[in-house]
């Protein structure tokens, strides 16, 4: 039986384009930005997301007050976009998954609401507090999962430093008020870490590159008089900051700002080279020679010009395409040859989260007075001119 004449017709029609791949235009191939009014709407449910449920979440308590605070008081006068969104949008997409996918056992849905006294307070604080995944090995006992997104070029600094300080909270307070309130014994405690642009050919090429697309990480449990005593301090934080205007909040540390570590790059540098040239054109085997010397001397031997090739670029590939700490990048340098033959750039920590992934940048003076130190000369540049 014969395939149907669309089937055939669309085989032709890939078959061709791979076959003499026709610009855009011949191909009636029409690029455009991305359909914005659906986005907006899956921008806008994933806000929703966020509506408050009772006081505070776990995952606000202890997150930064003033990165949260600001996107709140603010939410309505900044418009998301797409490139600021879409670290989110990948985050959330993972959850939904999470959420659908239960294996037997799995209790995924519940929101818990848990009523807890400040310290030296009365009135009880609604703190709601919701697992991604709470694995039931019996009726009393679970194991905990969190899902969380990494990209794989953080993967070496997570392996070094370890899973980030907010995630072990949210666990450790989540299997805390699951003790305390809730009457259940936890046996397990994981964070399961997705790579979201995990490329196999990366892993076969190379070993330090995460081997697999997913790992999980076991956390050991901590005390509840512990977990109690974080809990209360990142109550106490936040109870200060939300009585504050948005210039006096507490300024976001380097962790809460994601700021990574200065590195260092090294670059091949790129010389001249020399053509050996008669009447316009190379003299055979007279093209790109390394040195004046080797030039001279086949000019010497077949007749023509030297001339010397300036190169396109002042610098080359980075070499071994790696991130250094100086030491190593020195190392690597003098392996090159030295000077003459790379040189090494600073790339300084940047503010991952402030730069890249903030919406409320406009009202936050920290990030406002850090810009405007960035632009200052330093204070002593400029008094050689007097
Ligand atoms: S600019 Fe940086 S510090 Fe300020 S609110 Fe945004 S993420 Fe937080």
């Amino acid at each position: 039986m014969g395939r149907p004449t669309d089937k055939i017709s669309y085989d032709l029609e890939y078959y061709n384009h791979r076959q003499i791949m026709p610009s855009d235009e011949q191909n009636g191939v029409i690029w455009s930005d991305g359909p914005a009014a659906f986005w907006d709407k899956i921008i806008e449910k994933l806000e929703g997301n966020y509506d408050k449920v009772g006081w505070r979440s776990i995952t606000e308590l202890l997150d930064c007050p003033r990165c949260k605070l600001l996107a709140q008081r603010h939410r309505k006068e900044v418009k998301p976009t797409l490139a600021k969104m879409w670290r989110l949008i990948h985050g959330a997409a993972l959850h939904d998954w999470v959420a659908d996918v239960a294996e037997d056992g799995d209790r995924n849905e519940e929101r818990h609401i848990t009523a807890i006294v400040p310290d030296g307070e009365k009135t009880p604080l609604a703190i709601s507090w919701k697992p991604d995944r709470k694995v039931f090995v019996d009726p009393e006992t679970m194991d905990i999962r969190d899902y969380k997104n990494v990209f794989a070029d953080s993967w070496s600094y997570l392996i070094e430093m370890g899973p980030k300080n907010e995630h072990k909270s949210q666990l450790q307070l989540y299997a805390y008020l699951a003790r305390k309130y809730l009457g259940l014994k936890i046996r397990r405690l994981i964070l399961d870490y997705a790579i979201v642009d995990w490329s196999q050919k990366d892993a076969e090429r190379n070993s330090q590159y995460p081997q697999a697309p997913s790992y999980s990480c076991q956390i050991p449990a901590w005390s509840d008089e512990y977990c109690e005593k974080l809990l209360q301090e990142r109550i106490a934080v936040w109870l200060t900051a939300e009585e504050l205007p948005d210039n006096l909040l507490p300024y976001a540390s380097d962790r809460e700002r994601w700021v990574g570590k200065t590195c260092w790059k090294v670059y091949k540098k790129n010389h001249p080279s020399y053509r050996v040239e008669k009447n316009g054109k190379a003299v055979p085997k007279g093209a790109n020679l390394a040195t004046l010397a080797e030039a001279e001397a086949l000019a010497a031997a077949k007749g023509g010009e030297v001339k010397k090739v300036e190169p396109e670029t002042m610098f080359g590939k980075v070499a071994r395409a790696k991130r250094y700490t100086l030491v190593e990048a020195e190392q690597v340098l003098a392996e090159m040859g030295g000077n003459e033959y790379g040189v090494i750039i600073e790339y300084p920590a940047v503010a991952t989260r402030c730069a890249k992934y903030c919406l409320f940048t406009a009202f936050c003076n920290q990030r406002q007075e850090e810009l405007a130190n960035a632009r200052q000369p330093p204070e002593d540049e400029g008094a050689d001119a007097e």
